[in-house]
């Protein structure tokens, strides 16, 4: 059989083709006097969270999302955090709130994230929301995985009736996708590191998302010929270049469709995260 070619699934294009539409629902709504606001809080200054928090910060200028930045010393209590969280849940011209994770040992995550108000979770962290997912109620959805649907229907992907397989279960990546694939009719099933016999389960795969978090760990003999792959995994190689958990070279002539690392899932996350900031209003009323 000869080598075909996949179709490259372009995250850049598609995510800037969901900003610019937002772009134009935050106009319409300012027009309306209505100016979607995102607090952005970061604690300490981890380098990776700061260019995060910058991107987040240019996409909302971008879009025309008001942005306010609390950044607060490694030193911050849990309780100070708290407290202003409870502060922006309490302003009625605070539309999101974020907290970059990963946040200093001595402050629980999990505290903070349920401290968001559930109306304003843009990260869609929450117990609430990740409940509303579940049993199929409005709510906020993590903007990775809900980027992944985005990408597969923008590109003309099927997901209705297929066997997906979805690799990892952690709170923010495998499971909220696992749930979105059954919710688009998928065929779902979820591997992770105590899966018995992993590629027997992902050859069945007419869709397969790996968010392993191991570099090129996905090889060839992972993948059913025809498969659409969609690689979550970012990882920075000695040399600077960025790779996924999908050996890209060698997987991608046996797929229809496959996600490159850059430019794949990576901009789509920003992306669903402004959806998520816009549509915070219609869920406020
Ligand atoms: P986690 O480390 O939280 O989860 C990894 C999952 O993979 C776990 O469920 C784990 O299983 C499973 N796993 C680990 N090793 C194996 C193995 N050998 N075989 C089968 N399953 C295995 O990672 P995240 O979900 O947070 O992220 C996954 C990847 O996606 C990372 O590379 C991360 O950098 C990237 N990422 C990218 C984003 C983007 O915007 N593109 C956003 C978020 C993450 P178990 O539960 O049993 O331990």
């Amino acid at each position: 059989m000869g080598k075909r070619m996949p179709q490259i699934i372009d995250g850049k294009a598609i995510s800037a083709q969901i900003k610019d539409e937002l772009k134009e629902k935050a106009a319409a709504m300012k027009e309306e006097g209505i100016e979607v606001t995102l607090a952005v809080i970061q604690v300490g200054n981890d380098p990776a969270s700061s260019v995060y928090v910058g991107n987040k910060k240019r996409a909302c200028e971008y879009i025309g999302i008001r942005s306010l930045a609390y950044e607060l010393a490694e030193e911050t209590t849990e309780e100070e955090l708290l407290t202003l969280i409870a502060r922006l849940n309490d302003r009625k011209d605070v539309n999101g709130i974020l907290v970059q994770l990963p946040l200093p040992a001595h402050i629980c995550e999990d505290k903070v994230i349920g401290a968001i108000h559930p109306a304003k979770d843009v990260d869609g962290f929450h117990p609430r929301n990740v409940g509303a997912l579940c049993i199929g109620q409005p709510g906020f959805v993590s903007c990775t995985p809900a980027g992944i649907i985005q990408l597969l229907k923008r590109s003309g992907i099927e997901i209705a009736g297929k066997e997906c397989v979805v690799i990892g279960r952690s709170n923010i990546v495998g499971k909220p996708m696992a749930l979105l694939l059954l919710r688009e009719n998928g065929t779902v099933t979820v591997a992770h590191s105590r899966t018995e016999d992993l590629m027997a389960v992902t050859k069945r795969a007419d869709i397969l998302v790996a968010a392993v978090g191991r570099p090129r760990m996905i090889t060839k003999e992972y993948i059913k010929e025809g498969a659409v792959v969609i690689d979550v995994g970012i990882h920075r190689s000695e040399g600077g270049k960025l790779c996924g958990d999908v050996d890209y070279e060698e997987v991608a002539p046996l797929c229809s469709a496959i996600t490159p690392v850059p430019g794949g899932v990576g901009p789509m996350t920003i992306a669903m995260l402004m959806h998520n900031c816009v549509e915070s209003v219609k869920l406020q009323e």
